[in-house]
């Protein structure tokens, strides 16, 4: 069987506070266009219906949550003292931050990516695994993370953090 890869756009803001003098400190969005690459468990074999699953099927869960929860999302620090506004002000916005443990940098959304769909295709029982993951940021930007340079197992994310959960969540005010 063949590598799969899917992309989806969507467009999200966020702000980097590690650097205060650079212009990526206040809130700004994107049009961010997400790749991944899926591979299967067994090498490809004839016959049948000479596909594992249908790509319906693989991607389905996967573009749900892209479209619902991360896009026209917020992404934030989870120490961003910009939370606590909407908690005071417009608590029913929380929902709409993806929260992250350090900036919000794209690298960190390629990960946390990789992490979510990984979550899913187990959950779902697909015989796939995650292999890169690629966002174009901008046209001339673009972040990928493949196994070479991800490992999820050392990435430092805790075991029920929102990236590894098989839900729509992107944040943990709820929990
Ligand atoms: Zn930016």
């Amino acid at each position: 069987m063949a590598a799969l890869e899917f992309s989806r756009r969507y467009s999200m803001a966020h702000r980097l506070l590690a650097d205060p003098a650079s212009k990526c400190a206040v809130p700004h969005g994107h049009n961010e266009i997400v790749t991944v690459r899926l591979e299967p468990a067994q090498p490809f074999i004839f016959g049948g219906a000479n596909a594992i699953a249908p790509f319906s099927a693989i991607k389905g869960r996967w573009h749900r949550w892209i479209d619902e929860a991360v896009d026209h999302c917020f992404m934030v620090g989870e120490d961003d003292p910009i939370i606590a506004f909407f908690r005071e002000r417009e608590p029913a916005q929380l929902k709409r931050l993806m929260t992250f443990r350090g900036d919000p940098t794209t690298e960190a959304l390629a990960a946390c990516f990789w992490l979510k769909l990984s979550a899913f295709l187990v959950e779902d029982a697909l015989p796939f695994r995650v292999t890169g993951v690629r966002v174009e940021e901008t046209p001339t930007n673009t972040v990928a993370i493949h196994a070479g340079v991800f490992d999820p197992e050392t990435c430092g994310m805790p075991a029920r953090a929102w990236p590894r959960r098989a839900d729509m969540s992107i944040n943990e005010f709820d929990r």
